[in-house]
């Protein structure tokens, strides 16, 4: 079972795969929302799995990781660029936070230092998780730490890529407009029709199918 929860702050999505009361966390997100869904159904996190390093997707990683004792899987990139404020971007965090909501965050954000992954990988990644597999493919062009991760070739979370309603953003630091035609594009292109689009912020749809109503 796949559970979707939005934090309201950046609109960011997180989500959560159960099998048997384990549950897989991609991105945790913002606001408690995991935590609080985790906590609420008794379930035993066994994994993070991240798909960038920006601040609105790892802003509870920390308590995250540290309640539940689990490790989390990023690829090295986005591991390194994890614990500097300036490339997780939170140092920006209310600017952002206002162009996506137009709220004024009525406190500071807190600027946000992560540790780095305790499993990490270069370009590309597979792994096992009871009776699913994970495929980690990284894409560069949002932000250099950015992958996309697929689950059994029917489910594909994507993080700041292939948002129904919005433009994947490439001017934020560590933006590559370069790497985004040239690398990005293909991967995108790749993926087939039919497969279940999760991307981190906005609706889950069907490629292919994206102006059908969902
Ligand atoms: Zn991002």
């Amino acid at each position: 079972m796949i559970t979707k929860l939005t934090s309201q702050k950046t609109i960011c999505n997180s989500y959560l795969i159960e099998e048997d009361g384990f549950v897989v966390i991609i991105d945790p997100g913002q606001d408690g929302v995991v935590e609080a869904e985790i906590d609420k159904n008794g379930w035993t996190p066994e994994l993070i799995l991240l798909t960038h390093e920006h601040f609105d997707h790892i802003d509870d990683l920390e308590q995250v990781r540290t309640k539940y004792n689990v490790p989390v899987v990023a690829c090295r990139i986005c591991s390194e660029r994890l614990g500097d404020p300036k490339t997780n971007l939170s140092v920006i965090a209310d600017i952002l936070s206002y162009y996506k909501t137009g709220v004024i965050a009525g406190e500071k954000s807190p600027r946000i230092t992560c540790r780095p992954a305790e499993i990490t990988y270069e370009d590309e990644h597979e792994m096992e998780w009871r009776g699913h597999r994970f495929s980690f493919v990284r894409i560069p062009g949002h932000s250099p730490g950015s992958v996309l991760i697929t689950m059994d070739d029917e489910y594909v979370f994507t993080g700041d890529y292939m948002l129904l309603d919005d433009e994947t953003t490439l001017r934020l630091r560590g933006g590559d407009p370069e790497a985004y035609e040239n690398i990005a594009i293909p991967i995108m292109q790749s993926i087939p029709n039919g497969m279940k689009v999760c991307p981190g912020h906005g609706p889950s749809y069907v490629k292919g199918e994206e102006n059908e109503p969902h």
